[in-house]
């Protein structure tokens, strides 16, 4: 057992801070959480004074690509023995886990490589955060990602390599529904898998209670994979209203993915794909209207940063928050989005994404408020992963040019 007191608690679900509080943890799980004048001298002689910290609920990355190093060319990765990938894949997840995030969703796997890496942190043979896969995303022959997705045509065919996918133990499925930004040859705009086909198999995932997410740039693919019934809009860049009315109905989430853009243009703007940046920058600005629309719309909104991108590093989730505060979103709303409403989009709220008792004690402290400035989630002081503190050390890692 472990008490911890005399800081400020951000209460995602009410969306308020909590000064003097306190929190017991038990084993794995948050016990009690109270006000800290509740408890007797005995017991603050025996508890960790967090004065003048911020306590919350671990950072929740919908949208990565653990197996991929952000490098300009991530595709020429795809060379790689599969035993190297699980060693990549290894630390780029401790990158996660030491900069605040306790749980993220994989969205493509490579040879593989992402189901022992799963199981390595199961069995703790390596440590990281709550790591749920898609195995290979689903796409059409040809399709954006079939280079490391699994091809699947018409409606057997998706339903098949839904149930192939499933039998392989994923926690969720992946859906291609238009092309993509990083894939030469193909264009955002452009539908792929069908909705029949998509629908299919989102109803395998969904007889098993697994949730599905789709990667939709165009308003026409997005459109097709919420009437299919998906879970999640990953990107969503050209997003219309009657999409938006139709998330709203079928109450699907988006993930934007603000960050793809953000590091894109910051960092990689010599040595990646001409292509890649032509698109990125027809995208960027729809891809902001988009999100800012669906916000005030009421669309359920999750937070992924899409790492592994060029120059998109696996420590850098803290820059979806902050792009979504810069673009004018209370720094409170946002923090609720990256982790009770991003808990629900990926279906762990039961047990993950706020600090409540009966909850896995997955939680960051910080120095300072980030509900003052949200900036302070790039500077963790503690990371606990059910109720174990983690060695946080240094999380700089440059990505090697192989
Ligand atoms: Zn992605």
């Amino acid at each position: 057992m472990a008490l911890f007191y005399n800081f400020g608690l951000v209460d995602v679900l009410k969306k308020e801070y909590i000064e003097n509080s306190y929190m017991i943890i038990e084993a794995n799980y948050i016990k009690f959480i109270g006000d800290q004048a509740e408890l007797s001298d005995y017991q603050l002689q025996k508890g960790i004074d967090l004065k003048g910290q911020t306590v919350m609920p671990g950072l929740f990355n919908l949208h990565i690509h653990a197996l991929s190093t952000p490098i300009a060319r991530p595709a020429t990765l795809n060379v790689e023995d599969p035993s190297k990938f699980g060693i990549r894949g290894s630390v780029h997840l401790q990158q996660y886990l030491k900069s605040g995030v306790t749980f993220v969703r994989d969205m493509n796997g490579r040879k593989k490589a992402e189901t022992g890496l799963k199981e390595a942190i199961r069995d703790n043979i390596v440590l990281g955060p709550e790591y749920y896969i898609c195995g290979q995303a689903l796409t059409m022959t040809g399709g954006h990602g079939s280079n490391t997705g699994q091809e699947c045509d018409g409606i057997d065919g998706c339903r098949k390599a839904a149930r192939e996918q499933l039998k392989r133990g994923v926690d969720f499925i992946k859906l291609i529904a238009t092309g993509g930004v990083m894939s030469p040859g193909d264009n955002e705009h452009e539908t792929q898998l069908d909705e029949e086909e998509m629908a299919a198999a989102i109803k395998e995932a969904h007889k098993v209670g697994k949730k599905t997410a789709a990667h939709a740039h165009g308003a026409e693919g997005i459109k097709n994979a919420i009437k299919a019934g998906i879970d999640s809009i990953e990107h969503g860049s050209y997003l219309d209203d009657e999409g938006i009315e139709l998330m709203l109905k079928n109450n699907t989430a988006l993930v934007p993915t603000l960050s793809v853009d953000y590091f894109l243009f910051r960092h990689g703007r010599q040595d990646v794909p001409q292509y890649a940046i032509d698109k990125a920058k027809r995208a960027e600005e729809a891809q902001i209207k988009s999100f800012l629309k669906a916000w005030e719309a009421g669309v359920m909104i999750g937070i992924g940063t899409d790492a592994g991108t060029p120059y998109n590093p696996h420590y850098g989730t803290y820059q979806e928050f902050v792009s979504m505060v810069d673009l004018g979103i209370k720094e409170i709303d946002v923090i609720s989005a990256g982790t009770i409403t991003s808990a629900k989009i990926a279906g762990v709220e039961k047990e993950q994404g706020s600090i409540e008792p009966g909850k896995l004690a997955n939680f960051i402290v910080l120095k300072e408020n980030p509900i003052q400035d949200i900036r302070a989630l790039k500077n963790i002081n503690m990371v606990y992963l059910k109720g174990n503190l983690v060695e946080i050390g240094n999380v700089e890692y440059l990505p090697h040019l192989d």
